[in-house]
Formats: C-alpha cells, structure tokens, sequence
C-alpha cells in the first residue's frame, strides 16, 4: 500500500478538478475518463451484456494518458448500449474494475454501461419541483423507511411489491379498505420520506427474488440498486423507475432524501481500490484496513480524490435523480473539510437540499494529521448540516444498548434534562435549532415498542401504548427537525420465530421487517396511528413550534417548571402566528396524575393522552390534570 497518497507532493500532481470524469455524451462521440494515476497502461473491455456470467469480450480499446492521472478515449455513438470494465496495469498487476463515475451498470453492478441518461426521464421530469421549497429542515417531519419493507407485505398487494415503483403506487389498501402506501402517507403528513441506502448494494445477488438487506453496503456509489427495479438486468430500468417513484412523490407533495454511505464499502474489492490500491481507505499503522465503521474498512474521505468523488456523487444525485436531502451513514468517520464540500457542491444544485447524519465519535485512521472530523463536537463548523440528537433518544426510551433501561417515558425522570435539550433544540454541540434532528427511534436497534416492553419487564398492552403516546406528544412539541422510523406510528415491533425481539433487523427478511398494514385494522393500532397523525397536523399549523434560530427559542420558550420531572412550558406563538397567542406543554411521566396550575386565561386543550384531536373543543382555567405517563397541549 503507498503511504504517500495524502502527501502533498501527490496531490499536487494528481488532484484533477475536471468535472468529466466517466462517461460524457458529446456530439456524435461518447467520452470516457478514469482517474487512475501511476498505472502503467489502462484499456477498456467491451461487452453486450452486463452479467459477467457472459465472458465474451467484444473489443478492447487503449486509453491514453492525459492530465493529473487521468486517462481518457473517444468512442462513436454506435457504442451506446455497450458494457465494460477497465483493465488497469501497474506494477505487473492487472486489474479489472468497473467505472468508479458509472451512473448505469448491469445485474449486480459488475459492468458499467454506456447510456444517455436524457433517455431515462419520466415524462415532465423537467417540471420536477421539491414540495418542500421555501422552507427549512426545522420545518421537516422525516419518515424513516426501507423501501421493500413498505409495501411487501401481502396484504396489500401491492403490483409493484417491495420495489421503487411501489413506494409511489396509489390506491393501496388493506383487508378494511384503509390506505396503505403513498395513499397513507399522503394522509399522515410527513413532509418528507427518507430512504434507507438506495444506490447500489453488493449483499442483495440481483438474480434473487427474496434476499433481504438494509443496504448498508455500497458497490457503485452513482447508480439506483438493481433489486428494487423490475428489471435489474436492464441498466435503464433501475434509473427510470427510481426517477419516476421520486417525481410521482413530488408530485404527491412528499419530499424525498437518500440514506448515503460514503464511510465504508461492502467489500475492499471496490472497483477504485483496483484502479489505485490502497487510495480509497484508511490504513493502520500495522498496514491492516482501518475499521472504524466495524463493517471492515473506513474511507479515506480526507484525500483530494476521495473528497472530490464523494462531493461529485452527492451532487450527482442531486442534480440528476432530483434528491431533496441527503443522511449521512456515520459521517463521525468523514472529515469536516469533506462535508462542506458535499454542501457546497449540493449548493450549486439547490441552496433548500436538507443534509444531516450521524455525528458520533468513532476511531478511525486518518491519514493526514488534524484532520478534524463531522461529529457531534464539531457541529459548528458544518455548514447547514444537520445532526442526529442521540441523548434525546436514549434520554426519552433508555440507552439502545442497555436494553432493560428505562427512559423518560418510562418514568425514569433523571432524564428529564436531554427531554429539556430535545425541547429547545439545544444539546450542547448545537449552535441552532437547524442543526439538530430529534428522533426515539430509527431502524437501528429495537423499535420503540419493543424497547418499552424491554425496559419494562410484564408491562400491560395498555401501558406500552400510554408511553408510546408520551413519546410521540414530546416528540412533535420538540424544536428542531423530526424524525421517527416508519411504523414507529404503527406500534410496529420486530420479532423472530422464538418470540424474541431483533435488535438488528439488517438480515431478518421480510417477515420481520415488513410493515404489517393489517395492523390497522386493529382499534388501538390505529387509535395510535391517529394520535401521530393528528399530531403532525397541530405541527404543521403552528410555526411556533419550528423556530428557525436559537434566539428565537430562547426569547419565546420559558420553561415553568420541571420538578420531580414532570415539565411545562409556555411558547409565545403570537411571535410568529395569527391565531394563538400562547400554547402551553405538559409531560407528566410520573406514575401519578398531576393538577397544574396554568397562566391565567381560558385554555382549549388540543392533546392529552387520548386523543390529539387539535379542533380544542375542550377548555380549561386556572389548572388541568394531566393523568399519570401521558402529556397535554394546550393553547389560547
Ligand atoms: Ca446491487
């Protein structure tokens, strides 16, 4: 492994800054370049077919040098349709690699192909706008969602189950008749859906039918995974139908983001480690592969080339599928320099395109001294990227890895000070509100339901829905950007055929891991449901609940009192709204019901552990009794 890619005398010699490389579609000519400095000869292999089951070259064609170490060569038109791969020579080693900029591949993504993407546009692509314009990642309510757990469950029979054209399939219904699908979540009211990872993955073999994977193990980093199009033996499909699921959600007003992964690779077989071994990753100094993201190697997001492919990328998904966000898989493990980059090159696409990620401390072998990384303390030199509030989450349901621990909801209320954090958008790493992702649960680790049962051995049905209810009313009355895992509205629980709950669903199949849309055919399924929904409405017609800056925060939330912890406070929301003047919050996580006092003024209660009907038909004076594990809105 060469230890001199991060030395300055390389860059200086092989940082290109063109932003062609791959396959550009000239007039009558088709353009090819790869960045493969120090090699000794590159050429490119031909082929009809993009399965390596069929080995039969067609031709092979040199590249020459050009610049900075890129290589290049000039084909006809006649070639589009083709696949190939290049054959990299450097130090008596021969590789074969396919095009780390390939933006079309075939089955399982060994073979890159030559496609005019203008070809892959669903009709009026070119009025495809963000439902979400014109406002802020305060604003945003995230669903967190696996695209073949939404609509594989049979129940629904979904035309398009488990693939990209069923997460925008209409008229989906349960046994009842109740929407399922896009029709459902059109119906919730979340601003935005965010995809667990979509760009191709190497754990799913393509020729399958039923192989379950999170994704969480890129191969090409710039084309759709093949296993959620209908054909992923054609390199067209996968791009077409993901184009078409994202303008059939715009044009359903629900915003889409992608889950990216630029920390690791599925395997150091990566086509750029091929080209340029060693390059791409992090090395210790005992020459093993840093593993910092424990899924086998770290990427060396720090070096020129690296920090260039990754901005290119997100831009490209940007500006080419139409993302309207981007989460970042363990961005700990990427430097600060790499993701203002990705935000300055996301810029130049659209300014509102949201971006955040996880923020945690990891290890890691860097390979330049000071590189400072994008985690959670250094938040404040991100620019517009947002993080996961992580001590909000275990604070509200227990540390996800102490599973018998309890939280906030469950009555544990040494907490009460990461809820307050939550509340105002303001962990000690945040500088503003726009910074920081509240959340309980995504799709790692135990879903809410099961961790409340967890942590509360014997627990009654009954309960476990009072405390869910608890969290969800904290979670929408908190400032800041909201996210919640799908199903998390559907007391969805993940269990495994000896009755256990599954911690880690990345393998679990379908069975577990499928939303199960029968679930609301059941009263207190969607009574829950119901709850959520109606508590996106209430957050979505009061602004004063999404405040854009800490100022704001601070000048117009007063905190009245959080004894014993149980908490209230007042929102000034005549700040920002015509309608209400005030609105007053209660969570009471103890195991009593508790009378309180109330500033003075008649009160409509909008939410209490019930119902979160927001109509305010209900009016109170002077106190309220909020029963014991449940919480209330009130607003005058
Ligand atoms: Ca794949």
């Amino acid at each position: 492994m060469n230890e001199d890619y991060s030395a300055k005398e390389f860059e200086e010699k092989y940082t290109y800054e063109g932003n062609d490389l791959g396959v550009t579609f000239l007039e009558n000519k088709i353009q090819f370049k790869v960045w493969a400095p120090e090699a000794d000869s590159v050429s490119m292999l031909l082929y009809n077919d993009g399965d390596v089951s069929d080995e039969d070259i067609q031709e092979e064609i040199k590249l020459i040098y050009d610049t900075k170490g890129v290589w290049k060569t000039e084909l006809s038109s006649d070639y589009e349709g083709k696949y190939y791969v290049y054959k990299v020579a450097r130090n008596g080693d021969l590789n074969i690699a396919c095009d780390p900029y390939a933006k079309a591949v075939g089955i399982n993504g060994d073979r890159a192909m030559i496609l005019n993407l203008s070809k892959t546009n669903p009709e009026d692509w070119d009025k495809d706008k963000n439902p979400f314009s014109g406002k802020k990642i305060t604003d945003s309510i995230i669903y967190e969602m696996h695209v073949r757990d939404f609509t594989i469950d049979k129940s629904i029979n979904a035309k398009y189950a488990g693939k990209f054209l069923g997460v925008c399939e209409s008229g989906l219904k349960n046994s009842n008749g109740i929407s399922a699908g896009m029709d459902y979540l059109k119906e919730l009211g979340v601003t935005h859906i965010h995809l667990l990872p979509i760009a191709d993955y190497g754990s799913v073999d393509e020729h399958c039918e039923d192989v379950y994977n999170w994704g969480y193990d890129p191969k090409n980093y710039n084309v759709a995974e093949g296993s959620y199009s209908t054909n992923p033996a054609d390199g067209k499909a996968r791009i077409y139908e993901l184009k078409k699921m994202i303008k059939t959600l715009h044009d359903n007003g629900i915003a889409v983001i992608m889950d990216v992964v630029y920390n690791h690779t599925y395997e150091t077989s990566f086509c750029m480690n091929k080209i340029v071994p060693g390059y791409f990753y992090r090395m210790t100094s005992d020459g093993e592969y840093s593993n910092g993201s424990g899924c086998g190697n770290d990427i060396a997001t720090e070096r020129s080339m690296v920090r260039k492919f990754i901005a290119d990328s997100v831009k490209y998904w940007a500006e080419e599928y139409h993302m309207d966000g981007f989460r970042f898989d363990l961005m700990g493990l990427i430097d600060v320099d790499t993701m203002n980059a990705v935000r300055k090159a996301v810029d130049d696409v659209d300014k509102e395109i949201i971006m955040y990620g996880e923020g945690w401390d990891m290890k890691t072998a860097v390979s330049k001294p000071d590189t400072m990384m994008a985690k959670q303390e250094n938040a404040c030199k991100l620019d517009r990227i947002a993080l996961f509030n992580d001590e909000f989450r275990d604070g509200m349901k227990g540390s996800v890895f102490e599973y018998d621990e309890k939280g906030y909801i469950s009555s544990n209320t040494e907490n009460t000070k990461e809820i307050l954090n939550g509340v105002t958008a303001s962990p000690e790493w945040a500088d503003s509100p726009q910074q920081v992702i509240n959340y309980v649960s995504c799709h790692d680790n135990h879903t809410l339901f099961d961790k409340v049962e967890l942590a509360n051995p014997g627990i009654t049905f009954e309960d476990k829905i009072r405390q869910n209810k608890l969290a969800a009313l904290i979670l929408f009355t908190c400032q800041g950007g909201i996210l919640f895992h799908s199903g998390e509205e559907l007391m969805r629980t993940k269990v495994d055929e000896e009755g256990n709950f599954v911690h880690d669903s990345v393998r679990a199949g379908d069975k577990v891991n499928s939303i199960k849309w029968e679930d609301l055919n059941k009263e207190e399924y969607y009574d829950v449901y119901t709850y959520y929904k109606n508590l996106i409405n209430f957050r979505k017609l009061h602004p004063s609940l999404r405040f854009a800056d800490s100022e704001s925060i601070k000048e117009n939330i007063k905190v009245a009192g959080n004894d014993g912890g149980l908490v209230q406070f007042y929102i000034n929301a005549s700040a920002v709204e015509k309608n209400t003047k005030k609105i007053c919050v209660i969570y009471n996580p103890t195991k009593e019901d508790k009378k309180i006092s109330l500033e003075e003024g008649k009160w409509k209660i909008c939410c209490d552990y019930k119902k979160a009907d927001c109509d305010g038909n209900r009016e109170v004076q002077d106190y309220v009794t909020v029963p014991a594990v449940s919480g209330a809105i009130l607003i005058q």
